[in-house]
């Protein structure tokens, strides 16, 4: 199984996940030449992927799904509160998530998460011998969330800010509110709780993704992957906006 990102933040997300043939493209938050360009320098043309997802219509996340996916003829799936916010389904083939989905070599799981959309998700995804799970956009840690995200060899998690950053930053109170808030973003300290929940021995990746620009620093993220993950052996990572992060192979 191989990971990529197109980039990661709060102006843009894509992530690739390959087994085989089996190409899934999880979040389109760039318009169409962006996100065509962003793929080719992951060696990857629009009519290779099988399918589409949408966690959730947050522009950054769901922006240009419908212009590639049409353009292409992509399969996309998403849930029902999201095709609603989204404006309607494609042109393409179109599938209303309710569940768990294979696609071709890949099996597809839809988490609830706690984020301020109508119905997000995020998604644990099989190959037949590894688990992958991508975690962002959530304002807080859930029972759901720690109970599937188990057992997992590769993980992107949301660092998106430092608390003490985002209190002294630049953002209007209300967006401070927002973001700090149960259904807004994971604070660094959330992240790490989080993470030595659902870390164990098996864990060979995990990449930190959607860092506030303005309220976060590498420095501090990778502090609170080091106490996460303690004497755990991962391997840690940081996936920006501008480049995402390059293949990597669970093995
Ligand atoms: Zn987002
Ligand atoms: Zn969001």
């Amino acid at each position: 199984m191989e990971i990529a990102s197109l980039g990661s933040g709060s102006r843009g997300n894509g992530t690739l996940v390959r087994h085989g043939d089996t190409c899934l493209l999880i979040d389109c938050g760039f318009r169409y030449s962006e996100a065509v360009k962003r793929l080719s320098l992951r060696g990857i043309d629009p009519e290779a992927l099988s399918a589409v997802f949408i966690t959730h219509e947050h522009s950054d996340h769901a922006s240009g799904v419908k212009a590639l996916a049409e353009r292409h003829q992509i399969p996309v799936y998403a849930t029902r509160g999201t095709w609603i916010e989204i404006g309607g389904r494609t042109s393409s083939e179109h599938h209303e998530l309710t569940g768990s989905v294979q696609v071709q070599a890949l099996q597809v799981q839809p988490v609830t998460v706690p984020h301020d959309a109508r119905q997000p998700v995020q998604f644990v995804i099989e190959s037949p011998t590894h688990r992958f799970g991508l975690l962002s956009d959530l304002g807080s840690l859930s029972k759901t969330v720690i109970e599937r995200f188990q057992q997992l060899d590769g993980l992107s998690l949301e660092f998106n800010h430092d608390v003490d950053m985002l209190a002294e930053g630049p953002y209007p109170q209300f967006l401070k509110q927002r973001v700090g808030g149960d259904f807004g973003h994971l604070s660094n300290a959330q992240a790490a709780t989080l993470l030595k929940h659902i870390a164990s021995s098996r864990l060979q990746t995990v990449v930190a993704c959607h860092l506030s620009e303005q309220n976060n620093a590498e420095a501090l993220v990778e502090a609170a992957l080091d106490q996460a993950l303690d004497h755990l052996p991962a391997e840690r990572m940081i996936a920006t906006q501008a480049f995402g992060f390059d293949w990597m192979t669970l093995g």
